[in-house]
């Protein structure tokens, strides 16, 4: 398995090309947080790795973070993306899960022993996406809901007004820098800023020409000072 430390206690995962899931581990228990494309037997990594305990928890529902769910017994998921777990194994299977998933509310907060790792809403780029606050690290697990590129595609993500309130809670969160699944480093906490002031002036004519995702998807570019938000936007979800 290749990956990264972070920290000593956060180790980016590179279970596909550019696809990352993140290992926490603390004192007596530790977080796998996404499954990636399920590729790499990451079940076998974690218990030849580990001497503690862990849980596995998902980000959101997309196929690419919850492929190697069904190495598991037990998955962690906020309730709004289930049905993406279940229509995956039944693409891939033909069966529903062949893994118990249990509920993943914005609000619990695990404590992995010297470090307490707390789920914060990230509904947006999916309506079930979270998050997880690292809150000794001060370092915030985005899954892909805070991408400087934030895919916004179709009537899985949450409108417009809901991808704002988020935003605005993040902003005001005890963290300085983010991890999301497709970057291999740290990210600056200022994207959430650009994304917010971003939502203020946002291009939503149709495309002149189709892009990557089609001609109900538009493209808005948005730069302050160093930051540079592009979004992605399914033009019902204004
Ligand atoms: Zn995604």
């Amino acid at each position: 398995m290749n990956y990264k430390a972070i920290t000593p206690r956060v180790w980016h995962l590179e279970e596909d090309y550019r696809d990352y899931c993140t290992l926490v581990r603390g004192d007596k228990l530790a977080i796998l947080w996404d499954t990636g494309q399920g590729k790499k037997d990451l079940r076998a990594f974690l218990e030849e790795t580990l001497d503690t305990p862990y849980l596995v928890l998902n980000s959101h529902g997309h196929d690419d973070h919850i492929g190697g769910n069904h190495r598991f017994e037990t998955v962690y998921a906020n309730r709004e993306d289930w049905y993406m777990l279940a229509s995956y194994a039944r693409v891939t299977t033909g069966e529903p899960p062949a893994y118990d998933v249990e509920e993943l509310n914005p609000g619990m907060v695990f404590d992995l022993g010297g470090l307490h790792a707390r789920v914060i809403s990230l509904a947006g780029h999916t309506r079930g996406s979270v998050g997880l606050l690292l809150e000794e690290e001060g370092i915030l697990l985005a899954g892909d809901a805070l991408n400087p590129t934030l895919l916004m595609l179709g009537r899985e993500s949450a409108p417009v007004s809901v991808l704002k309130e988020t935003l605005a809670v993040v902003q005001g969160l005890p963290f300085d820098k983010l991890l999301a699944s497709h970057y291999p480093t740290l990210q600056d906490k200022k994207i959430v800023r650009a994304h917010l002031n971003h939502l203020d002036c946002l291009r939503t004519e149709a495309p002149s020409h189709p892009g990557p995702y089609g001609p109900r998807i538009c493209r808005s570019i948005h730069k302050e000072s160093s930051v540079r938000s592009v979004i992605h936007i399914d033009r019902g979800l204004l």
